[in-house]
Parts: C-alpha cells; sequence; structure tokens
C-alpha cells in the first residue's frame, strides 16, 4: 500500500487557569461541568495537606460530594493503577480531581478511562506492550491541580507507569484523556525540596528541547483515519511557539526556583513554563531523552534521590530525562543546526558566532553547566550504571516506538547503545 506523507496538524490543550489561590475555585469549576461526586485522587505524602484541605473544602462548599482516593505511588506502576481503578469503579463516581505530580494526574486519567470504559487493563496500554485500543468516547470530567512544577500532565493526554513484570515505561496516549482544566496554582510549590523542583525543572526543559527538535510533523506518514492520528505528532508552527516560550522562561528561573524554595515569583514562573511545554509536548511529542529515560528509571538499582519521600530505590523522572540529553543533541543537531541554536539562543546561550556544526555542542555544553549547576550526578554513572548495563538499557528503550518514531535522526540499537555510552558522565 503506497504511504501518504501527514498534512495536517491539530493543537489540544485543557483549559488553564493560573494564579496564587486558584485552588479554591475548583468547587465551582467541577460543579459546572456537572459532577456530583467526585474523587479526589493524590499521593499519600499529600493526604493532610493545605491543597487538600482547601481541595476538600471548596468542592464541598459547591455542594458536591468527594472522596479521597491517597494511595498514588511516585512512579506510577500497572498495579498502582489497578487499585485506582478499582476504586473508582466502586465508587461510581462523576467527576476526577487530581492533587499532585505527574503520577496522581497521570493516575487520576487513567482510573478515569477504565472507570467510564471498562476493559483489560492491556487494552488501551501502548503498543507492542499494550494493544494501542482506541477510546471510544468522551471520559467524565478531570480538574489537575499540579504541586510539582515539571510534568505539564495537567495539559497532556498521556498516563505513564512502569510494567512491573517487563520492567519497562509504558503509558495510555489518547486525546480522551486530557484533563478538562490546569488549575496551576503557585501556593501549591511552596514546600517542595530544591531536588525536587530542579529535576521537575529539567523535565520541563527536555520537554521543550524535544518538542522543538521532534521529527517535523510533515515528515510522518498520514493516519489511515483521522481518529488514529497519534498525540505525538512532530513538531509543528503551533507547538513550536509554546515550546520555545517554556525554555526560555524554564531557563530563566530554574536556578533561583531550585536554590530559594522562599523565592515565589521564581517557582510561579516555572509552573507557568511547565504548562507552555506541556502545551508543546502534548501535541508535538518527546524524542530519544525521554525515551532512554524510561530504561534509566525502570531499571534502577540502589540509587536514591536527595528531596524524595519514598522508601525505595528512584531516579526522578527529570533526572533520567536530562543526564541523556546533552548526549543526544550531539547527535541529533546535524539534522537540523538552525533549530538546536535557536533553541539554545532560547534559553540564553550567545550564538553570535556559532556556525551550524557547533549546533550541537553549543546547545548541550548549556545543559551540561546547568546541570552541574543545580548539584545532579555526573551522568549515568553516578545514578548507578555501568558499561556492562548498555545493553540492557538499549533493550529497554527499543520498544519506546512511540516516542523514538519521532527523532529528527533515525536511531539504531547502536545508536541507542553509543548515545547511552556517552551519557555514562557528562564533564
Ligand atoms: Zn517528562
Amino acid at each position: 500500500m503506497a504511504t501518504q506523507s501527514e498534512t495536517a496538524f491539530t493543537i489540544d490543550t485543557s483549559s488553564i487557569k493560573f494564579g496564587p489561590g486558584v485552588t479554591r475555585e475548583v468547587g465551582y469549576e467541577i460543579n459546572r461541568m456537572g459532577s456530583r461526586r467526585v474523587m479526589i485522587v493524590t499521593d499519600p505524602k499529600l493526604t493532610n495537606s493545605e491543597p487538600i484541605a482547601t481541595v476538600r473544602e471548596s468542592v464541598r462548599a459547591a455542594g458536591v460530594d468527594s472522596v479521597l482516593f491517597d494511595q498514588v505511588s511516585v512512579e506510577p506502576t500497572d498495579i498502582s493503577m489497578k487499585q485506582a481503578i478499582a476504586f473508582a469503579i466502586e465508587g461510581e463516581f462523576d467527576g476526577f480531581i487530581a492533587v499532585g505530580g505527574g503520577s496522581s494526574i497521570d493516575t487520576a486519567k487513567t482510573a478515569n478511562l477504565y472507570a467510564t470504559y471498562p476493559a483489560d487493563f492491556l487494552a488501551y496500554v501502548n503498543a507492542p506492550i499494550g494493544e494501542a485500543r482506541s477510546v471510544p468516547g468522551p471520559l467524565k470530567p478531570l480538574i489537575a491541580i499540579p504541586t510539582t512544577t515539571g510534568t505539564g500532565s495537567e495539559t497532556t493526554g498521556v498516563a505513564i507507569f512502569d510494567f512491573l513484570e517487563m520492567r519497562a515505561k509504558t503509558g495510555i496516549a489518547h486525546r480522551a484523556l486530557r484533563p478538562d482544566m490546569g488549575l496551576i496554582d503557585p501556593e501549591n510549590t511552596r514546600t517542595l525540596p530544591g531536588m525536587v523542583v530542579a529535576c521537575s525543572g529539567f523535565d520541563v526543559l527536555s520537554h521543550a528541547m524535544e518538542s522543538f527538535t521532534a521529527l517535523p510533523f510533515s515528515q510522518r506518514t498520514a493516519p489511515s483515519h483521522p481518529s488514529i492520528r497519534p498525540s505525538y505528532q512532530g513538531s509543528n508552527p503551533i507547538s513550536d511557539i509554546w515550546a520555545l516560550k517554556a525554555a526560555e522562561i524554564g531557563a530563566q528561573y530554574i536556578v533561583r526556583a531550585a536554590q530559594d524554595n522562599t523565592d515565589y515569583e521564581a517557582r510561579g514562573q516555572m509552573l507557568l513554563a511547565a504548562t507552555y511545554a506541556g502545551i508543546g509536548f502534548g501535541n508535538a511529542g518527546c524524542h530519544l531523552p525521554h525515551g532512554m529515560s524510561y530504561a534509566v528509571s525502570g531499571m534502577v538499582k540502589e540509587f536514591v534521590a536527595e528531596g524524595y519521600p519514598v522508601n525505595h530505590p528512584l531516579v526522578p523522572h527529570g533526572m533520567s530525562v536530562i543526564l541523556n540529553a546533552p548526549a543526544v543533541f550531539r547527535f541529533t543537531a546535524p539534522t537540523n543546526p538552525g533549530r538546536h541554536l535557536q533553541i539554545a539562543r532560547a534559553m540564553g546561550a550567545d550564538i553570535t558566532n556559532a556556525t551550524e556544526d557547533d549546533a550541537g555542542e553549543v546547545l548541550s555544553s548549556l545543559l551540561s553547566k546547568l546541570i552541574h549547576t543545580l548539584g545532579l550526578p555526573n551522568g549515568l554513572g553516578d545514578v548507578g550504571y555501568g558499561a556492562n548495563d548498555v545493553a540492557d538499557l538499549t533493550t529497554g528503550t527499543m520498544p519506546q516506538q512511540r516516542v523514538l518514531s519521532i527523532s529528527p535522526r533515525p536511531v539504531t540499537d547502536n545508536d541507542i547503545r553509543q548515545l547511552f555510552l556517552d551519557s555514562l558522565s557528562i564533564w
């Protein structure tokens, strides 16, 4: 069958309400959407937090019933997702409110999906692990209230989790999963530890850099039917605007936001940047740094990051992404040097005398300096991996076709292996 190049792109995003104190408006909003009995989805460390108290009070004042589910795990798994789904089916809810980081928001998306259209757990999960079945119709209202400054999950139709049997990250991606609204409230980020802000800030920067440098949408094969056009479409003129601006704001504020937890302005700006980047990558997609990160976090051995309240080894998502990024951008820059220079300039690099041959180095060295400044490990070697692990990391990465396929430069097993080797140490 002849294949045709893609000619269309779409931009989908959630409604966004931004400002100090907007959490208090959640009751009004969920009531306006018609919900009468909602499931509030969060993780155990937020159970007694101010954001949860504020949400419960606001919902109650609006005359809406709520039940708290606080068993989200940081970095969700198929097991923790299934618990949330069972709770959602049992509770017969007609609306969902997620409060927390990407884990809580992704868990709420998944619970909403399977409670609305019950199916075997693997039915909607991305191929090749799952069947990648299309979502049959609209879901129930979902409002997302992020309390970290990174994932942008409030704007995307993607939910990510660890599939434990295969020790692989996978997920569900469909535009129906996208929350109806994101309430972005800088007051909710006050107590975040610096390393959490640094890692989620790097996730923001990588979302921006990856979506801006992704394969252009017009170089993908056109879908045989509009219902199966992927949400990760490749770079496109509207995503580009959001990605560039996210990179600019993120690079400007990440150091202040991470180093001073009283710098309220910087933390608010990082939340804004996360949302901008979410609109960018939610429609364009991420490529190699994220594709490789899933193996890095999925195969963690002993590493525990400071500031993360978990009792098991964990390479935080943003860290597992950014440690691969300098090697990746050196590798991808020759395919579209102009774009690599443009995003480096947005992040504050002086490109006056840079030539196209310098593009990868300019972007990667800017990133390496930031990684060093913010006290992250010096590459995958410092989170417990060595040259002997590279074959396994590569095997864990190759199934991530959804993201690998929009790499601006096609990749083979050997390329991925070399990128992991080059990421073992950064400076
Ligand atoms: Zn990410």
